[in-house]
């Protein structure tokens, strides 16, 4: 059973963390600064259960998990976990403190360089996509300035997690904080039928270019948004990428309209699609650490031997699947979906507790007259109760939905399935 608890200055929590200070109160948490016995000084972030509907708890405790989870991915550039626990039936999280408070913050107090901010947000986001999760809510007040003056990236509750930015925000009727998150958010994501099939690494590219023009200029690039009734012009100018270019210049800053441009592309193929290549666009960044040079190649459009499919998202992160190869010559045909016992899936794509990837998901068929890679949602189902079967959650290329009759793919375009996404490219 959570209790109440509240927290003051010389408090000891858990028995192990003196507070030092109240530093802030989030939406369900509150986070304070504390030493341990060693001196050492933590945020640590408590979830306040006891104020939270029992029936919306585990939700919230499975987010809060997977916060924690999030910070043990190591990279200066995320704000660490340390441990966490139990209080009074209330979850907690011990992190990395950051004595600089947030950019929002940093920004209005004086000279930052943007060029530091950049590289940090951007290293940030690499390792969180490296590692299979997208931040989904990337926004200044959650890039947090370590005490050595870098950034790092936090708030990770709904990372790699689905719908739940505006699903459980509107349950607990937050309407400023959901009103205010629409700023950063990519045109994509706010289809709602397409808004799962889009969660990209190209979902936070967006809202990093928002970030940045915000930071540089002190507005927002579609307009003014200041209230509810600003709205409707301001996500058409993010349909449209109508963004105000002028200000950068005004600002003196128009050696940044090329990384801008290219993250606030309305079009998620033709936005800047990895935080690598973002990086390659971002002024004065001269950085040859981490092989970051070697990865920036990009991939490769071009079809000599074949198409192959590479995970871009997934706990397979990285793996390709060479379809030329794979298939042989009298059955041109291949099938993807969840690894289970006793199918034969030639992509067999295992997510663990994935109920959004089906068995029988979807096929792949090369059409030698064209020339094109095919793909079907379904599978056809042999034996008795023989019939083509669809995928329960349907699979999207580009967040456009695929119908059994299936639709070609080819280099460049993405396959989301699920959890997982595939990237097409030639090899
Ligand atoms: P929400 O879910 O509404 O975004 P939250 O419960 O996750 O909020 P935050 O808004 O992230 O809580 O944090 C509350 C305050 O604590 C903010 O002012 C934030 O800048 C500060 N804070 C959070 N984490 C740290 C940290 N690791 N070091 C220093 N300050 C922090």
């Amino acid at each position: 059973m959570a209790q109440r608890c509240d927290f003051t200055n010389g408090n000891l929590i858990d028995d192990k963390y003196q507070v030092e200070k109240v530093i802030g109160e989030g939406t369900f948490g509150k986070v304070y600064a504390v030493k341990d016995h060693t001196g050492s000084l933590y945020a640590l972030k408590l979830l306040r259960l006891w104020e939270i509907h029992p029936d919306l708890r585990k939700g919230l405790i499975n987010r809060f998990d997977m916060e924690y989870e999030t910070g043990l991915i190591k990279s200066e550039y995320l704000v660490h976990s340390f441990s966490h626990g139990l209080v009074k039936g209330n979850p907690y999280i011990v992190m990395e403190y950051c004595g600089g408070g947030d950019l929002l913050k940093a920004s209005k107090g004086g000279l930052i360089d943007y060029t530091v901010v950049a590289t940090c947000i951007l290293k940030g986001l690499k390792a969180l996509h490296s590692n299979g999760k997208v931040h989904r809510d990337l926004k200044p007040e959650n890039v947090l300035r370590k005490n050595d003056g870098t950034f790092a990236l936090t708030d990770f509750g709904i990372s790699g997690d689905r719908n739940k930015r505006m699903t459980e925000r509107n349950i607990f009727g937050k309407p400023k904080q959901l009103f205010g998150t629409y700023a950063y958010m990519p045109p994509e994501q706010l289809r709602p039928t397409h808004r799962d099939a889009t969660v990209l690494p190209t979902t936070d590219i967006f809202s990093f270019g928002v970030t940045m023009y915000q930071l540089i200029t002190g507005e927002l690039p579609f307009g003014p948004l200041s209230d509810e009734s600003e709205l409707p012009q301001y996500l058409h100018n993010a349909r449209e990428g109508k963004w105000n270019i002028k200000l950068l210049s005004k600002k003196d800053a128009k050696e940044w309209s090329p990384l801008i441009e290219g993250c606030l592309h309305p079009e998620i193929e033709k936005r800047v699609q990895t935080a690598d290549q973002a990086l390659t666009l971002v002024p004065k960044y001269k950085d040859t650490v981490e092989g970051s040079k070697q990865e920036i190649k990009g991939y490769n459009t071009k079809i000599v031997n074949g198409v192959l499919l590479r995970i871009m998202q997934g706990e397979q992160y990285g793996r390709e699947y060479r379809l030329d190869d794979i298939i042989n010559e009298q059955r041109p045909i291949l099938h993807l979906g969840r690894k289970d016992y006793g199918i034969e899936n030639n992509i067999a794509i295992k997510e663990e507790n994935s109920s959004y990837i089906s068995r029988y998901h979807c096929t792949l068929e090369l059409d030698y007259d064209s020339g094109d890679w095919i793909i079907r949602d379904g599978q056809w189902r042999p034996g008795f109760s023989s019939a083509w079967r669809r995928s329960t959650n349907g699979t999207y290329v580009n967040s456009t939905e695929v119908s059994d009759k299936g639709m070609p793919f080819r280099p460049g375009d993405i396959i989301s399935i699920g959890e997982v996404k595939l990237r097409a490219e030639g090899y």
